[in-house]
């Protein structure tokens, strides 16, 4: 599979063109040689993002977690993003805070009817006092994915995004590596029900950190298609936008997933948004390896002009339609045409790219 110009040039061959040097002058094969090859060259290669941070090694969504995505060569490092009660960004995959915090030991009497306990309900200065750790069932209190990162009690923080922001763009410049950020609106619909209006706070410091265009490296990717059309026509988003797809039904905001992933649902949108993330299993249906099978959902959404980001590679909680991440990736990349990934592993995704 491509990745950068190694792969690239590895497939031009020199000797097909100069064994046909009759039927050109010089100056044509010359025009060939120093034309079509930046041409193939600059052909997009799959994008590593990285999947709330290294989250396979470090708790997701932690500056830590980002640090090491970033040393491990992923493109694009994704942050989740809902507001705290005085309408500041933070960057946390859920609206609700106990499966990745201390809050019920800290805060025991905030949590609301249903028995969680939300961001929105804490002050930033409130969720500072709190300390992030691997992701944990709040009725077992066991990990959800025992083999990562045990413990982490203590270490570590709640960011906000402009904190990450500025994070990232610290590392960009000591390492000299540029890489983008991949920031998803959560929950909107659920944000403007309670009272805040996420999506226009978000947009001013992205726009305040410099991602404006489509130039610049950034995607934004909601999963509510109501909020995607208000996103680019009424806020004004020029950047690249992404719309997450579930592999399910219906959104508890309307969005009609199952009709977004079909051709005419992928053509609509087409003219708002620059890419869709689906979710893996719609890309490679089936349970087993022996009934699995490649969709159209890739070739469809390629014909509509959008590009295509499927998640998540988790290698310690693997499809049931694969044996290993290096078959997933061989399907995804090589079979479906996928554009990037959503990795918690990306060195995994990285190492596998090089090697193609
Ligand atoms: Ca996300």
């Amino acid at each position: 599979m491509m990745k950068g110009k190694d792969c690239l040039i590895g497939g031009f061959q020199p000797e097909r063109i100069i064994a046909i040097p009759k039927l050109m002058n010089l100056r044509f094969l010359f025009f060939i040689i120093y034309g079509l090859v930046p041409m193939w060259a600059s052909a997009e290669s799959p994008i590593v993002i990285a999947h709330r941070g290294a989250s396979g090694y470090i708790p997701e969504h932690t500056l830590e977690a980002k640090a090491m995505a970033h040393a491990m060569g992923a493109d694009f490092l994704e942050q989740d993003i809902v507001l705290s009660k005085d309408n500041i960004p933070v960057v946390l995959h859920d609206a609700h805070i106990d499966t990745v915090t201390d809050v019920a030991t800290k805060f025991t009497d905030r949590k609301r009817e249903d028995g969680r306990y939300y961001a929105l309900d804490f002050t930033l200065s409130e969720l500072k006092q709190l300390r992030v750790s691997e992701r944990f069932s709040t009725k077992t209190g066991k990990p959800v994915y025992p083999k990562r990162f045990p413990g982490g009690k203590g270490q570590f923080e709640i960011v906000t995004l402009e904190e990450e922001l500025e994070f990232i763009q610290a590392l960009n410049q000591s390492t000299g590596r540029e890489v983008g950020i991949y920031p998803e609106i959560k929950k909107p619909a659920w944000h403007r029900e309670q009272g805040h209006d996420i999506s226009p706070i978000v947009l001013s410091i992205l726009d305040k950190f410099g991602y404006r265009t489509k130039e610049d490296a950034c995607f934004l990717q909601c999963f509510e298609i109501a909020e995607v059309k208000r996103i680019r026509k009424e806020l004004g988003w020029k950047g690249q936008l992404v719309m997450l797809l579930s592999g399910g039904g219906k959104g508890k905001d309307g969005t009609d997933h199952p009709h977004l992933r079909t051709k005419a649902g992928l053509k609509e949108i087409s003219s708002i948004v620059d890419g869709i993330g689906p979710s893996i299993g719609s890309v490679i249906a089936g349970k087993t390896p022996e009934d699995r099978k490649i969709t159209e959902l890739v070739k469809h959404a390629h014909a509509a002009g959008l590009v295509v980001h499927p998640y998540t590679l988790r290698a310690d909680e693997l499809q049931g339609t694969v044996r290993s991440a290096d078959e997933l990736m061989d399907l995804l990349f090589r079979e479906a045409g996928a554009d990037g990934l959503f990795t918690d592993f990306p060195d995994v995704t990285v190492e596998w790219l090089e090697s193609q």
